[in-house]
């Protein structure tokens, strides 16, 4: 891997050398088909055998159990923001969204487009830093859903774990950590996010969603909107985004070739200490941005000093073979965004660079 840098991107970020190296040599001729799988009809047995097994993977990984559907759908998670009020709400229905960041506010406002929908809990005045409390959130029993993002990709806050929720069908934007820890999905009525952060390329946006929530989406909106549509089709209404369905197949593989869902979570936790536990030593020079319960273990921001010491840290970071490290550009900073793909020796090598720059410039 000599020509490539540690890509700490927030997304599209960083994505499994075994897995690039694959797709490289299935081109320009895919299983003896004589063509690259791109090239492939949505419609071909060859591509027929992957998006089946992209999904048998993921049932098996993620421990869905059978009453889900997994779609592959486009759009990103932005058109889920607005897909789930549009099959889930109307005349005289409501919704609860618990605000958390940039995106929370994104998925409300589509909400609001459709019906008057509740905030049930915000970290807003807290400028996000952490996920709000139980005591803090308030749910209205005759809401349709309750929708969360269960991690904050430019504040840096992840949910340690989910409300209780009761009978109202938990919701959550898991674009930034899907399949990064265990989950019981039992508890939610729908899951999304786009593949781009922990499962693929862009292109393709994984929706996990419980067959009686699909019973209860309405059935007049426009055909390519509606959940139904996507569930009957199998994700084939359309013409699906091939080459990323092929991708997070591959992806999928090297999730289960590196020991499963146990020990991606295992990895993510130990890098998470490594880089928590420099920052916090680091004797204030390199301060964290959020409360420590809230701690993101996809996402890590912290700030140094001054503006020109983190656009110094930036840079040099850049010149010695790290890159993406420049926070949000509304928040600033210094953000590691670290998923599935990103190895412990990554973690390692850039916490060694971070003490040297300490050392250096505190
Ligand atoms: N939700 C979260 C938590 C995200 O991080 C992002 C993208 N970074 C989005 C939603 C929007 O996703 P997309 O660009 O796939 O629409």
């Amino acid at each position: 891997m000599a020509d490539r840098i540690w890509n700490f991107n927030a997304g599209p970020s960083t994505l499994p050398l075994s897995v690039l190296e694959k797709a490289k040599s299935e081109i320009p001729n895919y299983a003896g088909t004589g063509m690259a799988f791109m090239e492939l009809s949505h419609r071909s047995k060859p591509y027929a055998a992957v998006h089946a097994e992209a999904k048998s993977l993921l049932f098996d990984l993620f421990a869905i159990p059978d009453n889900f559907k997994v779609l592959f759908l486009q759009g990103g998670a932005s058109l889920q923001f607005a897909m789930i009020p549009m099959n889930l709400l109307g005349e005289g229905k409501t919704a609860d969204y618990v605000i958390t960041g940039a995106w929370s506010k994104k998925a409300l406002k589509e909400a609001n487009i459709i019906a008057s929908a509740n905030v049930a809990g915000s970290s807003e005045e807290h400028n996000f830093n952490r996920i709000p409390k139980s005591e803090e959130l308030s749910f209205d029993p005759n809401a349709e859903y309750v929708h969360t993002t269960s991690n904050n990709t430019i504040s840096g806050t992840q949910w340690a774990s989910f409300p209780d929720t009761g009978s109202v069908p938990l919701i959550s934007d898991m674009s930034s950590d899907i399949l990064s820890r265990k989950v019981d999905v039992s508890k939610f009525g729908i899951i999304y996010g786009g593949a781009q952060k922990n499962l693929g390329p862009s292109g393709v946006t994984v929706v996990i969603i419980r067959d009686d929530i699909v019973e209860k989406c309405r059935d007049d909106i426009s055909t390519l909107l509606m959940y139904k549509t996507h569930v009957d089709k199998d994700s084939l209404f359309n013409t699906s985004p091939t080459y990323s369905i092929y991708l997070l197949k591959l992806v999928l593989e090297w999730v289960k070739e590196s020991g499963g869902l146990s020990a991606i979570e295992e990895s993510n936790e130990a890098k998470g200490k490594l880089l928590y536990g420099v920052i916090d030593s680091s004797e204030g020079f390199y301060r964290g941005t959020v409360e420590n319960d809230s701690r993101s273990l996809m996402n890590v921001t912290f700030r140094l000093p001054s503006e020109d010491l983190e656009a110094k840290f930036i840079a040099e970071a850049l010149s010695a073979g790290f890159g993406g490290l420049k926070g949000h550009r509304s928040v600033g900073g210094v953000r590691v965004s670290m998923y599935n793909a990103m190895p412990l020796e990554g973690i390692q090598a850039l916490t060694d660079f971070m003490a040297h720059f300490a050392g250096k410039n505190g």
